[in-house]
């Protein structure tokens, strides 16, 4: 495929000079140590993630710096000072402690982005907990399997997310209280396993003795969003604060007077580790906003709060991209000055578009729930190569292995993306499947399940989930080639491709559609973008068939779910599909 020239990396519109000013020169020196020697670590030894995020600012000059500005769906705002969520985060974890809570012990926050769902997964990690941020759109099963899973104590909700659990209780023998969140003062029962959070929050004092943790006890549990089969519980250990700091200060550019914006949701580990660890273990300031996508609610965000650094994902770009430059232009947008993304391929369309509609770049950035930090990545300093997902993070070795996972790839060569195992917020291990865990890697070698390439500039260019990559005629398709060849039509929103059988070829190439507005489906336009898809990409890679569709089918953190279009094109079962968006 042809790629678009190289566009510019850093914004020159602020001058602000990137932490990582040199790439080479930050990778010949950079040493994981030297990055923990810029956190804390706890007073007598042991590290926590919690007091990295809150503690050490509350307790130095940025304690009256604003860590979190909120804004509620219904356009309520609140604002919280680092001095605020530590006392906080110490009565949260002082009401944890007298419900009985034991090092270790897993503690579920399921509800919408509110700050006291924030406030209890740092409160929780102080007490010694492990925590597991949940989608607060998940259903009464998705909810149940993953406490069952790994046998959570303690759920924080709220009155109408209890509602949709409360069935499932009886089936969940280890999870002893539901920790109630009534903002809303609604009306509501509690029953005897139920306790209410204010109350408890008014009687709990405001200092507290941080557990002490060790930067290998476990601190984290994600889900992981289920693109290709049934989610796994996958484990953090306090040492990730290592990796979200770093990477948050030389891949997010993030600098002390900036306002961060992160649009993810901590059901997502972005929304944890860059939605709330590697901001405020920078002690940087960031928005939460409650409320869901819509063009015209995120622009006015980034106007009110005068948001300079914000990290998004694909899905909410092509949104973006489909509301129009035009809804852009509306709003005073002009604070912006660095853009990231992450989640799923950044289609170079999108890129270009961002430079069209804020004078920016989006920076791709790769990484997975198992790695638990950013590992490759476009910088501030260095151009971007659309499509290229960038170079690996300094401090990361990242390779491209043979079909066996054994002989490393030279430039240019298609295989497994792997990764040179151990750094600090590696995934420690896959909830209750250590085997599954100990197959991820090879010869020390962690394998990713994603296939890549990389150029002789060291650049790492996305082709596919190893599942998801099409054999067609011979050849391996990767279906983020199509796909982003397709969004370039004019008419095209979003693009979804998957190989189906075929007796000759094994597999041809069949493309979803999902169209912008003011276009209607019809077997012209089939035809206008199968033409168009031809002029971009290799015979072999032009679909075959497309089909409209009015949305595609995304995981609840927006990726496209290929294995789902798969199961319903084929008839198959559609497997565990928690994790589906409504
Ligand atoms: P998750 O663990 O749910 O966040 O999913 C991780 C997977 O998302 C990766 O293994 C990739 O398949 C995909 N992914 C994440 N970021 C990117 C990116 N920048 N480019 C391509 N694929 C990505």
């Amino acid at each position: 495929m042809e790629y678009d020239p190289i566009v510019k990396g850093q914004s020159h519109r602020t001058g602000v000079r990137p932490n990582l000013s040199d790439y080479e020169e930050f990778w010949r020196d950079f040493r994981w140590e030297e990055m923990m020697g810029e956190l804390d670590g706890l007073e007598g030894g042991g590290l926590n993630i919690a007091y990295e995020a809150i503690d050490r600012h509350a307790r130095g000059p940025m304690k009256d710096k604003v860590a979190l500005y909120w804004e509620g769906r219904d356009g309520r705002s609140e604002e919280y000072t680092f001095s605020d969520l530590y006392r906080l985060t110490n009565r949260f974890a002082n009401v944890l402690k007298r419900l009985g809570l034991g090092k270790g012990d897993r503690v579920f926050t399921y509800g919408d982005r509110i700050p006291e769902i924030y406030i209890s997964l740092i409160g929780a990690l102080k007490a010694g907990a492990v925590i597991g941020p949940l989608f607060s759109a998940f259903g009464p099963d998705a909810v149940k399997e993953r406490l069952g899973d790994c046998e959570a104590r303690f759920l924080v909700t709220t009155p109408k997310l209890a509602g949709v659990v409360r069935g499932t209780v009886d089936d969940l023998p280890s999870l002893e209280t539901l920790i109630i969140i009534n903002r809303e003062k609604t009306a509501c029962e509690l029953n005897e396993k139920e306790v209410d959070y204010e109350a408890l929050m008014t009687e709990a004092s405001h200092s507290f003795d941080m557990e002490r943790t060790d930067k290998d006890d476990y601190a984290i549990i994600h889900y992981t969003s289920g693109t290709t089969g049934k989610p796994k519980g996958v484990v953090h250990a306090h040492e990730a604060v290592v990796g979200h700091y770093a990477t948050a200060r030389y891949v997010l550019d993030l600098h002390r007077d900036d306002i961060y914006w992160c649009t993810a949701d901590p059901g997502w580990v972005t929304g944890t580790s860059y939605g709330i660890f590697g901001p405020w273990s920078n002690g940087v300031s960031q928005v939460v906003y409650e409320g869901g996508f819509r063009a015209t609610n995120w622009y006015r965000v980034i106007e009110k709060y005068k948001v300079t650094v914000w990290y998004s994902a694909p899905t909410a770009i092509r949104m973006l991209m489909k509301a129009g430059e035009g809804v852009a232009q509306k709003f005073d947008l002009s604070s912006l000055r660095y853009l990231c993304s992450v989640g799923e391929p950044l289609n170079p369309e999108a890129i270009l578009w961002g430079n069209r509609a804020f004078g920016l770049p989006f920076h791709d950035n790769w990484w997975q729930t198992e790695t638990g930090c950013i590992q490759i990545a476009n910088y501030p300093v260095q151009d971007i190569r659309p499509g290229s997902m960038g170079r690996p993070f300094p401090g990361v070795r990242a390779t491209i292995l043979d079909d066996n996972c054994e002989k490393e790839l030279p430039p240019g060569e298609e295989g497994h993306l792997a990764l040179r195992a151990g750094w600090p917020s590696m995934f420690r291990t896959y909830w209750n499947m250590q085997e599954l865990y100990d197959s991820r890697f090879r010869n020390g070698w962690y394998i990713t399940g994603d296939r890549a390439t990389m150029d002789p500039d060291g650049y790492f260019w996305f082709v596919g989930r190893a599942d998801d990559v099409i054999n067609t005629a011979g050849h391996l398709v990767g279906p983020f080639e199509v796909e982003s060849a397709l969004v370039e039509h004019p008419a095209v929103a979003e693009a979804g491709v998957i190989g189906v059988p075929d007796p000759l070829a094994m597999e041809v190439v069949k493309a979803f559609v999902s169209l912008k507005d003011g276009y209607e489906p019809s077997e012209e336009l089939k035809r206008d973008i199968k033409r168009f898809a031809r002029k971009k990409l290799h015979s072999v890679a032009c679909p075959r068939k497309i089909d409209f569709l009015p949305g595609l089918p995304k995981t609840k953190s927006g990726k496209i779910m290929r294995r789902l279009l798969k199961a319903r094109e084929l008839g198959l079962p559609e497997g565990d599909t928690s994790t589906l968006e409504e």
